[in-house]
């Protein structure tokens, strides 16, 4: 029987809707149909990324945060000196120093970041190689070495840290240059300190999509999801020291508020 047009466009309808129900759920929830940290969570499958050193020059209108061995544009997670080690082309977090801050502010941005864990791998899980990259300070896309490395799915690398794990493992070797291309959208809030939108990001990690438009349940938290509180429209990037001598370079933002 050949259905009639009416009944194609019902149809048709009906699978929008479905599809637009899932989308929103693939989206929306995972970061709370899981208990934080879970190791029940499917481990993301493993997917080797593009064999080429994936390097990517600033273009014209972003602003270069780290071009190598500069810290200028950054200062100490509280104010002061950075305290990082800055070699030929990169800088390496020293353990006590404390994170980094940049300069600049930002809300919603394009950040382009590149690391390297250290060789030789050194520790397991979350001891392995473990930084962070926080927007606005306060929401994480997880640095870790996830090479050869088991650690729970929502705290291994590109994940957003104790919401999100990656959709798949892109991890490179330690000792290789890695990237992030990270799209992230802020949360607005109303006067009275209310979330009228959440914030969102897309990520890829050397070049394979890892983050699809997730939409972010609060800031990131160890062990806990909080919700989200009012703050800034501008906000630094920060860079973490988790205790282990992670490197960067070639780290440069696209401002997507004031083009
Ligand atoms: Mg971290």
């Amino acid at each position: 029987m050949v259905p009639s047009p009416r009944r194609i466009v019902a149809l048709g309808i009906a699978g929008a809707v479905l599809v637009t129900l899932v989308m929103h759920d693939a989206n929306a929830q995972p970061s709370t149909r899981w208990p934080i940290h879970s190791t029940d969570r499917p481990q993301p499958r493993v997917v080797k990324p593009p064999a080429n050193a994936w390097t990517v020059a600033p273009p014209a209108d972003a602003t270069v945060l780290l071009g190598g061995a500069d810290l200028s544009r950054w200062q100490k997670d509280g104010g002061g000196a950075p305290g990082w080690k800055v070699e030929q082309g990169y800088v390496e977090v020293v353990p006590g120093a404390g994170g980094i801050v940049s300069r600049d502010a930002f809300g919603d941005a394009q950040l382009h970041v590149e690391w390297m864990a250290p060789l030789p791998a050194v520790g397991e899980s979350q001891e392995r190689g473990n930084s962070g990259v926080f927007l606005m300070g306060r929401y994480e896309v997880q640095v870790l070495d996830s090479y050869q490395n088991v650690t729970y799915p929502d705290g291994q690398a590109s994940a957003i840290y104790g919401q999100f794990p990656p959709l798949v493992n892109a991890s490179r070797p330690p000792g290789e240059w890695q990237t992030y291309d990270i799209i992230f959208h802020r949360p607005r809030f109303d006067a009275s300190g209310k979330v009228m939108s959440p914030a969102r990001m897309t990520v890829l990690h050397n070049g394979v999509l890892v983050q699809d438009n997730v939409v972010l349940s609060g800031p990131t938290a160890h062990q806990h999801r909080p919700p989200y509180e009012k703050h800034p429209d501008r906000l630094p990037v920060s860079l973490q020291d988790h205790g282990t001598r992670v490197r960067y370079r070639n780290i440069w933002v696209r401002d997507l508020e004031n083009p």
